[in-house]
């Protein structure tokens, strides 16, 4: 799937977590932080290819990482299983205590969800896709839905621009529409 792809679909498990679990009142600080976090969690497991638009955009970004890339085993693998997942909430757990000084009166525990559900958007996105997603790593083997190996998405093609990208555009809408009155009460809250 293309970042663009990622960005939708982590911002549409945000959405959809937060029409089934309301939140109660948020601050404004927690509600731009999040919405960042999910959209960094979103991409973050294709750090482990050096063409990454995150590297990309970096002045040494492709030897940084190539250099991250390996030290997480290569294109999906670690970043791309639940191991990874668990590896990646638990340092961004010491991360967000150190930086809870600085992070004034955002809700540090909720921003490390909206982390999460974007990272796990993004392995249930490439589950879709030819190459599947070593979920059970140590275990080695890829993942994919359907199972049947050319049914699934080529990134970046047709079924992804035409039909994947609208339909993930057309859940936020139904999602927003039939948990209106839950958006509309949460956003007045904010403070
Ligand atoms: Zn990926």
């Amino acid at each position: 799937m293309t970042a663009r792809t990622h960005d939708l679909a982590a911002f549409t498990g945000l959405v959809a977590v937060i029409a089934y679990l309301p939140l109660p009142a948020i601050n404004l600080s927690t509600l731009l932080l999040g919405l960042l976090l999910n959209q960094i969690g979103g991409i973050v497991p294709d750090i482990d290819q050096p063409a990454a638009p995150l590297w990309r955009n970096l002045p040494i970004g492709r030897f940084i990482g190539k250099i991250v890339g390996g030290s997480l085993g290569g294109h999906r693998f670690l970043s791309h299983s639940l191991l990874g997942v668990a590896l990646f909430g638990f340092v961004l757990r010491v991360v967000l205590g150190y930086l809870t000084p600085v992070l004034g009166h955002a809700n540090t525990g909720y921003l490390w969800w909206a982390f999460m559900i974007g990272m796990v958007s993004h392995l249930i996105m490439d589950t879709l896709t030819k190459d599947g997603v070593p979920w059970l790593l140590p275990w080695g083997f890829k993942f994919g839905f359907p199972p049947l190996r050319r049914l699934r998405i080529h990134t970046g093609n047709w079924v992804e621009l035409f039909v994947v990208f609208p339909l993930l555009i057309g859940i936020n809408v139904w999602l927003v529409g039939s948990h209106h009155a839950t958006f509309s009460h949460l956003l007045q809250q904010v403070r």
